[in-house]
């Protein structure tokens, strides 16, 4: 029954983590942060449907900023406008999280506010240099829901 489905999916949420959840960094929709505001990049930006976007200097991995799809509410497409002058002016904080955190702490922090959306990383300590910060993915409060309700919610 779905009760009890939606039972388990809460208990688990203390044994799993997001990595068993998260998007993965190649599945992300993202921006590069020299990236100018144009026509084309803002249709391809609501064609995406998505609404906060990673933004990323010079490689997929290097997160920097986000963007939300409502700060181009007062952007025109014939001002051309970098990517760069927007994320300055809004300064949306960016929530960074280790793969390794429970779903139930996940869910307390996504509760608490701030951002619903979190970028996840991992201490890559294999091969021979010093370890480093790996980003994996993101991952949002959606991706914890649809754990506990143990079914795929779909998008608008
Ligand atoms: P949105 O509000 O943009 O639809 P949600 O928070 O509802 O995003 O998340 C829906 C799903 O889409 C989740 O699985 C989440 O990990 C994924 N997601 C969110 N933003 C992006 C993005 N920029 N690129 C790829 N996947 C994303």
């Amino acid at each position: 029954k779905e009760e009890l489905n939606i039972i388990q999916g809460a208990l688990e949420l203390r044994t799993k983590t997001v990595e068993d959840v998260l998007t993965p960094l190649s599945d992300c929709y993202m921006l590069s942060s020299d990236a100018v505001l144009d026509f084309c990049t803002m249709s391809d930006v609501m064609q995406s449907g998505f609404t906060r976007i990673p933004v990323y200097e010079n490689e997929r991995s290097n997160i920097v900023d986000i963007l939300f799809v409502k700060d181009l509410a007062f952007v025109d497409p014939d001002d051309c406008t970098p990517l760069k002058t927007i994320t300055q002016f809004y300064k949306h904080p960016m929530h960074c999280v280790f793969n390794d955190t429970k779903l139930d702490v996940m869910l307390e922090e996504f509760k608490r506010g701030k951002s619903h959306l979190a970028v996840v990383q991992r201490v890559n300590s294999e091969g021979e240099g010093d370890p480093f910060y790996e980003v994996l993915g993101i991952v949002t409060l959606e991706d914890v829901i649809e754990e506990i309700i143990k079914s795929e919610i779909v998008d608008e």
